[in-house]
């Protein structure tokens, strides 16, 4: 795609407006303590579960911060629109698509009917079957050329070196006995493309790199951006790239939620088992929350609450509108 094809955006609110209700919103739910922590990665549960920090970057790189917005975690499934954007600009969007998938699944980000339902085996990135295919597609023949691909890549998207959380890994190492079933089973259908357990290991580490909701709304900014990681200046995927995984993220990138996410915030987003969100608002900028507290989908409660007040307040729905010309009185005859 040339960089001067048309694009559909619009931009932020004034930078007083957007600190403003960014507060507002933090503190709108800051009392809002529904949802657990997760637990089946022991060392999950160890998460403070009152944290709660939020980040916006616009497209042109300004900051705003509120609460706990440093506070690092494991990024887990938020990694995935990164790694899948980083496989599509290694290999090629459609070459991607033709052996992960980009339809959504409408079952837990986990599951192995997934998998026996369709004849594709994996049907999207978003969830572990995609994402463990994707992992494997990456470039390097090794399974440390394919970790110093992703961390590399998704440092590029932070714009800072990010570091692997050894605790989380190795407590997932030990417990992720559903994810090695799953890239077994893939790899006996023929839609792995590397050894099932170095996968598994690549994307259990790739799920383990720390990041703050500050990093993850330059992460999701940069996908916003076309690509360039607007703190940085440094071109990290195409916008052709960026654009795709965005489509990807809005059918499924909150799990079995994914329909009411939409509904209700009207933005691609990927949420994360730690308690990570990152929302794109295309052209405009990227959001990050993070408050370990989960619904039974595995997504952030007050990160889901605070990004529908976001989206709504500063006007980010992708399918919101208003009549170009104002409304004309009915025809009294009519
Ligand atoms: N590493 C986690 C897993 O594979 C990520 C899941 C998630 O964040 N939804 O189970």
């Amino acid at each position: 795609m040339s960089s001067d094809e048309p694009v559909s955006t619009g931009h932020l609110p004034a930078p007083s407006d957007v600190t403003r209700i960014l507060a507002a919103g933090h503190q709108r739910y800051l009392e809002l303590n529904d949802g657990q922590v997760a637990d089946y990665i022991p060392a999950l549960a160890a998460a403070e579960p009152d944290r709660f920090g939020a980040c916006v970057v616009s497209s042109d790189g300004t900051e705003f911060d509120v609460g706990d917005s440093r506070h690092e975690f494991s990024i887990q499934s938020v990694s995935k629109p990164f790694v899948f954007a980083l496989a599509c600009e290694a290999l090629g969007a459609e070459a991607v698509r033709s052996r992960v998938g980009v339809n959504a699944t409408g079952l837990p980000f986990n599951s192995v009917m997934a998998i026996e339902l369709n004849r594709d085996r994996t049907m999207n990135p978003m969830v572990n079957a995609g994402a463990l295919a994707t992992t494997s597609l990456v470039p390097g023949t090794s399974a440390s050329e394919k970790w110093s691909f992703v961390v590399e890549g998704l440092s590029a998207f932070a714009g800072r070196p990010l570091q692997l959380d050894e605790e989380v890994y190795q407590s997932e190492a030990a417990t992720n006995l559903r994810n090695q079933g799953i890239a077994h089973l893939l790899s006996g259908y023929g839609e792995l493309w590397f050894d099932p357990d170095q996968t598994t290991d690549v994307y259990t580490r790739q799920c383990s790199l720390l990041v703050s909701a500050h990093d993850l709304a330059v992460m999701g900014a940069t996908l916003a951006d076309g690509g360039v990681n607007p703190v940085t200046g440094g071109r990290v995927v195409s916008a052709d790239t960026a654009r795709r995984v965005l489509a990807t993220l809005a059918t499924s990138g909150l799990y079995e939620r994914s329909g009411d996410w939409l509904y209700d915030v009207g933005l691609p987003g990927k949420s994360g088992v730690s308690g990570g969100i990152v929302t794109v608002a295309p052209g405009k900028g990227g959001l990050g929350t993070y408050s370990p507290r989960l619904d039974e989908a595995g997504n952030s409660v007050r990160g889901q609450a605070l990004t529908r007040h976001l989206s709504r307040h500063l006007g980010l729905n992708l399918f919101a509108s208003s009549p170009l010309v104002p409304e004309r009185p009915r025809d009294a005859g009519g």
